[in-house]
């Protein structure tokens, strides 16, 4: 374990003796300085010191000045630092028991012996009872939420409102929008970092701008992790969003009047697959295929017969809203038998992929495109991976034929996301949402409603309330009013309005965030149900937000 010491000049005595009793004591110990009295500002000498615990250099440091109240509260504007300004013996101990302590800080003003023996403490005691103090310290993080934007509290009081009002309403409620997360702390930090600051038309290394070298950085680093995440040959990182990925691909391979074969959005598809108040619609020539009316899954002998009768350029396969596995390798098949190009929108499911709950469409599809904020759980935005063949005819077409300067901020947490995604919890997590989602569906199923297709395979299902005489605008408000935020959906062959609906769609991606497992699915189901089952109980619904505003509570979003 590597210890840190800094101080100012009125901090410079203590500091001496606390060198020395580190020497006694055997622990490694590295002066940041001052060395001399000259007189200095303490938070320079704090921040130098914070830098290395954050960026792992050291574990732990120990800051000195006069009164000790300064570099305390130099030091503990930092997520992750808990500097203990301690003047006696028991109040070392317990910082450290209590509070895992990372940084002591000391009072030069203090006696030099006094503060040699308040660090022996500190230095030997360990964390204890980690469960009862972790608890705590998670919430002292969890401000974070709120310290990450404090900023605005003054500068913007109203978008600061409307902040804080989402951080409540993630809090108190239970969202199951099939299409969104929460999250990391990581992910956001990136987000809202100096990077949306920079310029940067071009890609790494061949840019319009000067200055790009700490961005090409981030991009070079985004770019290879998403082909080593995904094992995909070339990456473009620069799309803002799962739109614009669309809208990429086929600007790089299609012309205006060209056919593409695409599930259609009534059936799950997206807006972007050809839906007529799309670019893509009014584009392109569409041929949209849907699901088996019979069993509501996709049925790949009728699409191939319809590729081979429309023979489109672009086979697109992916969805919004459908609850089973997708078959990649009967839609390469399919895309081969009638010569076209495949690209698959893997937006939803692209966690699942990455989790490796899917199977990856890479090593069929020409294409493959995905947002990067749904199941992957990483900001708002696009990624395109595609073969090597296309990577010229892309990266040309995203910039400059789409775009002007990439959101380096957006890219460099996509680069988060990606790590996130491959460390080996991301796995546990996929397998999870898939858990939960099969616990709920059987929930809901056990009560009576019918599921669309009858089930699901991945993070989403599809409630036919229809069938209990009501419609999906209806449910989602009721359920809206008892704190379980979902979505009205359409379900395949639906006959009311796109506003209506007769399902709605729940997904379980952002719960799994919050560590809900299957007896939570159990409980949350229950509550569906019961709503559902007595839809103009109002009561009823402010009776379950008030117990879901508890349960809430019990699982932290990041
Ligand atoms: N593709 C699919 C399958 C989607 O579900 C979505 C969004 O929900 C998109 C693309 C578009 O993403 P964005 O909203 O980022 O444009």
């Amino acid at each position: 374990m590597t210890t840190l010491i800094a101080s100012d000049h009125g901090g410079l005595n203590s500091k001496s003796a606390i060198v020395e009793l580190c020497q006694d004591l055997g622990v490694a110990i590295t002066d940041l300085g001052p060395c001399c009295s000259d007189s200095v500002d303490y938070p320079d000498y704090a921040l130098t010191l914070i830098k290395s615990i954050l960026d792992g250099r050291a574990e732990r440091g120990i800051l000195v000045c006069t009164t000790g109240i300064g570099m305390s509260i130099a030091a503990n504007r930092f997520t992750g630092i808990r500097a203990a300004l301690c003047t006696e013996i028991d109040q070392a101990e317990r910082s450290r028991d209590h509070n895992d302590s990372n940084v002591l800080v000391l009072r030069g003003e203090t006696d030099a012996a006094v503060n040699r023996a308040i660090t022996e403490v500190w230095l030997k005691t360990p964390f204890g009872n980690v469960e009862r103090h972790s608890r705590r310290l998670n919430k002292v993080d969890r401000a974070g939420r709120l310290a990450e934007v404090a900023v605005l509290a003054s500068e913007d009081p109203e978008i600061y409102a409307s902040i804080v009002a989402q951080t409540e309403q993630e809090d108190a409620t239970i969202n199951l929008i099939a299409s969104e997360n929460a999250t990391s702390s990581a992910v956001r930090a990136a987000t809202g970092s100096v990077l949306t600051n920079k310029y940067a038309e071009g890609y790494p290394g061949k840019r319009w701008y000067s200055g790009c070298k700490p961005v090409d950085a981030a991009e070079q680093i985004a770019i290879n992790r998403a082909k080593e995440l995904f094992n995909a040959e070339h990456a473009n990182v620069q799309s803002h969003c799962g739109s614009s990925a669309n809208m990429a691909v086929y600007f790089s391979v299609l012309q205006p009047g060209d056919t593409i074969l695409a599930m259609s959005l009534n059936q799950g598809g997206h807006l972007t697959h050809g839906s007529p108040v799309n670019f893509s619609g009014q584009l392109y020539n569409i041929s949209a295929y849907t699901v088996s009316p019979e069993t509501e899954v996709l049925d790949y002998d009728a699409i191939k017969e319809q590729a081979l009768a429309v023979k489109p350029k672009l086979i697109v396969a992916g969805a919004s809203a459908y609850p089973r596995l997708l078959d990649f390798v009967r839609f390469r098949e399919i895309a081969d038998a009638c010569g076209a190009m495949l690209m698959v929108d893997m937006a939803h499911i692209a966690g699942l992929v990455a989790g490796g709950v899917h199977p990856s469409p890479v090593p069929y599809a020409d294409f493959v495109t995905s947002t990067t904020h749904k199941t992957l759980r990483g900001p708002r935005s696009g990624i395109i991976l595609c073969r090597q063949q296309y990577a010229q005819v892309l990266d040309k077409t995203v910039f400059p034929g789409l775009q002007g300067g990439p959101q380096q901020n957006a890219t460099a947490a996509k680069a988060v996301c990606f790590a996130e995604a491959m460390r080996p919890e991301f796995k546990a997590y996929a397998a999870q949402i898939v858990a939960n989602s099969k616990a709920l569906a059987q929930t809901i199923a056990n009560r009576g409603f019918t599921l669309v297709s009858g089930g699901t395979d991945n993070h989403l299902m599809l409630v036919n309330v229809a069938t209990r005489g009501l419609s999906g605008k209806d449910a989602a408000a009721a359920l809206d009013n008892a704190g379980i935020i979902c979505n009205k959906n359409a379900i395949p062959f639906d006959t009311k309005s796109p506003f209506v609906t007769s399902g709605i769609r729940i997904g379980t991606a952002a719960v799994t965030t919050r560590g809900m497992r299957e007896t939570e699915m159990a409980s949350i189901g229950g509550w569906i149900c019961d709503i559902l089952d007595d839809i103009s109980n109002t009561d009823l619904q402010q009776q379950i937000r008030n117990t879901i505003t508890g349960f809430a509570s019990e699982f932290p979003t990041p």
